[in-house]
């Protein structure tokens, strides 16, 4: 990024008030910013206290919502839930809205305090595909029905990771986007979009790769990007259709037609298994080991 991007940025960051002390500059070894004035957030750019002090003081609360249907239960929950008490959002009110076919089997973790867990029945799918996609739909609806009575902030996740590294209120903006770990160094040419025009997630060219594993923003804004996913998503099952990377494709195609406030680095998501990173100074969430074959149930 040049110095004349970097002093329009800052002047765009203005406006969203805390991220104006955020410090562009501090990382020259990365993209720490859009080319629509978000920041993109990396170690090194933000005061954690700062954070912290602004968002308990403006009285921000979080819900996160993750979703262990069938083997992924019992396969990655726990740790999931364990480390995330040690690292998300700590010092922040907090709910988790657990969403499982199987509510009885969902350990009772003490949380800290001002911290809640609701444990909520879904559907279980018969279709792997159809259990990730539509969660679209479970968020916008406990979005509408509860969350936005009770937190400003939502956040999304995979359950198939574990967090490794303070996930804190620096993540908290309107719309969060996520750079996919394999990508954010891809060419654009690279970018596995939706390349089918009979799909509503089909694009063309894009902004970045983003990672569907997490994403967030305000109650409001998560609600109307889940709404829309899951909208695209019927439209493509009507026409017999289905995107490549499913929820993931159609998250992209959103977040291209309405640019994240926010993006985070892939710090926010990193993959051990590509290796070290002189990029990533700190694993903030990291993939656990996939084990597609034993978990998936079709
Ligand atoms: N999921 C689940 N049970 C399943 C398949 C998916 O609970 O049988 C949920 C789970 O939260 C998982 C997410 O949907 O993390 C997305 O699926 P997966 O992690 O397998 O997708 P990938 O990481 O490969 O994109
Ligand atoms: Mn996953």
């Amino acid at each position: 990024m040049d110095k004349c991007s970097v002093v329009l940025a800052n002047k765009l960051l203005m406006r969203n008030g805390t991220d104006s002390s955020l410090d562009l500059w501090s990382r020259t070894d990365v993209q720490t910013c859009t080319t629509w004035g978000a920041p993109i957030v990396w170690d090194g750019m933000f005061d954690p206290g700062l954070y912290d002090r602004v968002h308990r003081r403006k009285n921000s609360s979080v819900a996160l919502t993750v979703f262990a249907v069938g083997r992924y239960l019992d396969a990655y929950l726990g740790a999931f839930l364990n480390s995330s008490e040690r690292h998300f959002m700590v010092g922040l009110p907090v709910t988790y809205y657990v969403f499982t076919d199987e509510p009885e089997k969902v350990l009772r973790l003490a949380l800290a305090l001002g911290r809640r867990m609701r444990v909520v029945k879904v559907e279980r799918h018969s279709r792997w595909q159809d259990i990730s996609m539509m969660r679209m739909k479970t968020i916008a609806d406990t979005i509408k029905s509860d969350i936005r009575h009770h937190a400003t902030h939502v956040f999304c996740f995979d359950v198939d990771q574990y967090f490794g590294g303070r996930f804190g209120s620096e993540a908290l903006a309107e719309s969060v986007a996520l750079l996919h770990a394999y990508y954010y160094r891809s060419p654009k040419c690279l970018y596995t979009y939706e390349r089918n025009p009979k799909s509503k997630a089909y694009m063309v060219t894009g902004d970045f790769y983003y990672h569907a594993a997490v994403f967030g923003g305000s109650w409001h804004n998560v609600k109307a990007m889940a709404e829309a996913c899951y909208k695209d998503i019927m439209e493509d099952k009507e026409n017999n259709v289905e995107a490549r990377w499913h929820d993931e494709s159609h998250l992209n195609k959103y977040l291209w037609l309405h640019k994240p406030s926010k993006v985070l680095s892939p710090e926010y998501c990193w993959d051990n298994l590509t290796g070290n990173s002189s990029d990533i100074r700190v694993g903030r969430l990291l993939w656990a080991t996939k084990q597609y074959h034993t978990l998936r149930i079709s």
